[in-house]
């Protein structure tokens, strides 16, 4: 069972209300296409609706085929840098309304699951960041001193606390973020996508736009069945390009990261290992994610494909880190192993392109996109509807390919591969 599906694993066995959508047929016009039907794409959807705007979304596979269907489910709150870093490399104007943006994002999204009753294990019991060194505690509590200033509820555990919260002994401290929760990936990127739906957009799955062309009143996208004239045209392809927006992947850093799940655990055990039902992650530089789902199942992740035989050694992996960091839970098998793709930048910062006139894309959400797109969805339709980017806390910048990217991917999964077939080995 556990080799079967590696790219969508336990969120598709487990995801609820997936709509049932056909490819785009003949040829039909609306105000705003969007490509890609990801958080992004989706939500850009449901807000455009919300305007009085029609929309069309053209996904290439299925609904969630992307990132949104293979995360860790981490409604995290800012970017992975801490506030005063992003400040530094943003410069006050944007690194403000960065920070401020992001560090409500999960308002907007535990706010769409209650406004649109959308079912996916949503929890907001915040997030435990977990330090695994001396140094990454020293890093936590810089991280505590820049949220607090700015008023946000994050609390240092010290290691005592951390244990408790976290149901193991492995770790110096943890960072507890309340503003953040968990959902189901999948079934959320499902229930934006209903909501659309319900709201008025149409959307299509199987239709990868191949092509497009700028006419006078706007853009024609083709598909193998069927074409699409729109006024404005929403780019939301993230980590997932493929047919006609290969250019993007030249301008981003990838990297894979995997996740195993076991069975459910017993009561006895589930109330030892993360008995708050926080997700949590630590601060190793090849960083590992502890999450549970609604069913009890402890699902672990950490960077790395698992294609080909990179299976065995990041299960292997799995399997020792559980004994090791959760000894509690005893021997398991593995029963669902997945991973996939997300889209980094060199400084770590997601980046707001303007191709043409009404065509616009933000993208590379460095691993933190749950969040971060449900709201760059939302300023996308708000930018495309009004035509000023005045809402959007990014300057508009270039597509430029990074010339070291394959270096960096090979990196990051050929480090990982090492890392995790020497650690806890003894
Ligand atoms: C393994 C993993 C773990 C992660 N963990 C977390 C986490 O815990 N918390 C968090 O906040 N974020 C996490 N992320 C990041 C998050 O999943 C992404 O940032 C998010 O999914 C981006 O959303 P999106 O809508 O922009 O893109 P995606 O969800 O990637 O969707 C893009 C869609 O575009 C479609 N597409 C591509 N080309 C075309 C075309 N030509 N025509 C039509 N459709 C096309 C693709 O099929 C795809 O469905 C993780 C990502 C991965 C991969």
């Amino acid at each position: 069972m556990a080799k079967k599906n590696i790219t969508h694993g336990l969120w598709e066995a487990t995801a609820l209300s997936k709509p049932l959508l056909t490819a785009i047929k003949g040829d039909q016009k609306t105000d705003v296409a969007i490509i890609g039907g990801g958080y992004t794409g989706l939500s850009a959807a449901l807000h455009l609706s919300k305007m009085g705007k029609e929309s069309i979304v053209l996904e290439a596979e299925d609904i969630g085929f992307g990132g949104a269907g293979r995360n860790v489910g981490l409604v995290n709150a800012g970017l992975w840098l801490m506030p005063e870093e992003l400040l530094r490399l943003a410069g006050p104007e944007y690194g403000e309304k960065l920070i401020d943006v992001l560090g409500d994002s999960p308002d907007l999204v535990f706010e769409l699951i209650d406004e649109h009753k959308i079912e996916c294990e949503a929890l907001r019991n915040g997030t435990l960041h977990c330090a695994d060194s001396k140094s990454g505690y020293k890093a936590l509590q810089q991280r505590e001193e820049q949220w607090l200033k700015r008023g946000a509820p994050v609390q240092l555990l010290g290691r005592d606390e951390a244990a408790l919260q976290t149901g193991s002994n492995s770790f110096y401290g943890a960072l507890l973020d309340k503003r953040a929760g968990t959902l189901q990936p999948l079934s959320y990127a499902y229930g934006l996508a209903n909501a659309a739906l319900k709201a008025g957009a149409q959307l299509y799955g199987k239709s990868p736009v191949i092509r497009y062309e700028k006419n006078k009143d706007g853009w024609k996208l083709i598909t193998p069945t069927g074409t699409l004239k729109a006024k404005s045209v929403i780019i939301a392809v993230h980590a997932y390009p493929g047919y006609a927006y290969t250019s993007n992947k030249k301008s981003m850093v990838w990297m894979n990261f995997f996740q195993f799940a076991t069975p459910p655990l017993s009561k006895e055990v589930l109330k030892t290992v993360l008995p708050g039902r926080q997700g949590a992650w630590d601060t190793n530089l090849i960083l590992s994610s502890y999450r549970l789902d609604a069913a009890g199942r402890l699902i672990v992740g950490s960077v790395g494909t698992v294609e080909g035989f990179a299976y065995d050694l990041h299960e292997n992996w799995v399997k020792r880190t559980i004994a090791k960091t959760f000894p509690q839970v005893g021997e398991q098998p593995l029963e669902y192993g997945w991973y996939g793709t997300f889209a980094m930048t060199t400084n770590h910062i997601p980046r707001f392109h303007v191709m043409d006139k009404n065509m616009a894309m933000i993208t590379s959400y460095n691993g933190r996109g749950i969040g971060p797109g449900t709201v760059f969805g939302k300023l996308l339709a708000e930018y495309i509807t009004k035509g000023s980017p005045e809402n959007i806390p990014l300057p508009i910048s270039k597509m430029n390919p990074i010339w070291s990217r394959p270096f960096w991917g090979l990196f990051y999964e050929t480090g990982a591969r090492l890392y995790h077939f020497l650690q806890r080995r003894i």
